[in-house]
């Protein structure tokens, strides 16, 4: 393990975990070996934990059977996903219409929301909805957003990796439909602050009590650093070297893997007050 950064944030007064699921505690359906037990040696040891994912297409219900089978040990309440922000900020305005652009797994999250048509909507929350765009559907989120509407991104990722090659993914669209409109949207998922506030604040702790692990150094790493948050970067998933080296995040401490933590933060004997 290496402290990366210049900067001094003291590990010491970390009590809380955000775990970034794809490339730290799996990759894909591969499960990063080990993960499992690391979890709970921290758990163990008395770090509050959350789960934090950008992932659009899975409930919170489905993600948590997938961590179940893959054999950590977790409560669906503890995992914040993309769409969970989403949620949990509509239900912070008193559930407004909303018109839901989201996968049918993921729209099972959002069963206490006001749903509306595109027309009748004053939020309108954009998920990934696979290849269900069209020009015509473009265009009535574009005129209801010109009416006074508000855009909810769940995420605004480029591109993501499949079987078949890379895909676009929605942040073309959002970006397409702030350009058209002049109005930015509120993105709720990494690296969005209003995602890691979200997430911290579920565990009851401030920001500087809190760190993040992930094997994005932008999103991830960036984002929570960005937030208050100590940064620390694992090899696994998506990490490459040559892209860690050229980008402006410097990570407060790089890891192998999440198997290095409970050792980096000397998770051994039991920790009081956690
Ligand atoms: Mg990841």
């Amino acid at each position: 393990m290496t402290k990366a950064s210049d900067s001094i944030k003291t590990l010491a007064a970390i009590e809380g975990i955000l775990f970034d699921l794809d490339g730290v505690l799996y990759v894909g359906s591969r499960l990063i070996e080990g993960a499992p037990e690391s979890v709970r040696r921290l758990r163990a040891a008395g770090y509050a934990c959350r789960f934090i994912t950008n992932t659009s297409t899975l409930s919170q219900n489905s993600l948590h059977g997938k961590l179940r089978e893959l054999g950590f040990e977790v409560n669906p309440s503890e995992i914040v996903s993309a769409p969970q922000a989403a949620r949990l900020y509509l239900e912070r305005l008193g559930q407004p219409p909303c018109a839901l652009l989201l996968a049918e797994d993921a729209r099972g999250d959002f069963a206490e929301a006001t749903t509306v048509e595109i027309e009748e909507a004053d939020y309108i929350v954009l998920g990934d909805i696979g290849e269900a765009w069209t020009y015509d559907l473009l265009n009535r989120l574009f005129n209801r957003l010109m009416q006074g509407a508000k855009l909810i991104a769940v995420h605004r990722n480029r591109f993501w990796q499949t079987e078949t090659g890379l895909k676009m993914d929605i942040g073309g669209f959002v970006a397409a439909l702030e350009y058209c409109t002049g109005r930015d949207a509120l993105v709720m998922g990494k690296p969005s602050p209003e995602f890691f506030r979200v997430a911290v604040e579920d565990m009851g702790l401030s920001p500087d009590r809190c760190a993040i692990i992930g094997d994005d150094i932008d999103t991830d790493v960036g984002g929570g650093q960005a937030a208050g948050l100590v940064g620390i970067l694992v090899k696994t998933g998506k990490y490459r070297g040559a892209y860690a080296a050229a980008s402006p995040v410097r990570p407060d401490w790089v890891i192998e893997s999440v198997n290095e933590l409970p050792g980096l933060l000397g998770a051994l004997p039991a920790k009081t007050g956690g």
